[in-house]
């Protein structure tokens, strides 16, 4: 049985493009800068202010991927950082240690800041990514009561 190697070239004969080389062939590579320019003390500068380059994956959406998305109840948080630091996606605003809200183009709907969240009841809850959010805050939870043991 011919073994299956990755020099043989298998995609581009089947795209019909023998002038090209397979990945594993490439012998240059390119530079996708983030920025347009130099950025200087980048980390100082808010993200939506920031110059990214069309290559930066800030600049697309991935809104569309989501089947649920996270609210927030601002009256309920107690600006722990918490959903700020977890956020697998940067997905959470914050400004000077202030929740500030959730970065729909970008959040992915994973529900990771509302298991993180600690308040009684949870700041951040998922719903279904078509709840308007006022329909959702108006369905939040009561304070659970502590069990008596
Ligand atoms: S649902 Fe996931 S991606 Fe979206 S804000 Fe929460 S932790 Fe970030
Ligand atoms: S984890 Fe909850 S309480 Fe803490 S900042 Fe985020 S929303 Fe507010």
């Amino acid at each position: 049985m011919k073994g299956v190697l990755p020099t043989d070239r298998r995609g581009v004969r089947e795209l019909g493009a023998e002038d090209l080389v397979g990945w594993d062939e490439v012998t240059h590579g390119v530079v996708l800068n983030s920025f347009d320019g130099i950025v200087e003390d980048v980390a100082q500068v808010a993200p939506e202010e920031r110059p990214y380059s069309d290559f930066n994956s800030y600049t697309a959406t991935v809104a569309s991927w989501r089947v649920i998305k996270p609210v927030y109840n601002r009256d309920i948080c107690i600006d722990c950082q918490n959903c700020w630091v977890w956020c697998p996606d940067t997905s959470i605003i914050s400004r000077d240690k202030q929740m500030l809200g959730i970065d729909y183009d970008h959040c992915k709907g994973c529900g990771v800041c509302v298991e993180v969240c600690p308040t009684n009841p949870k700041s951040l809850l998922m719903f279904a990514e078509a709840q308007e959010p006022e329909d959702a805050l108006a369905k939040w939870p009561e304070k659970k009561k502590k069990e008596k043991k």
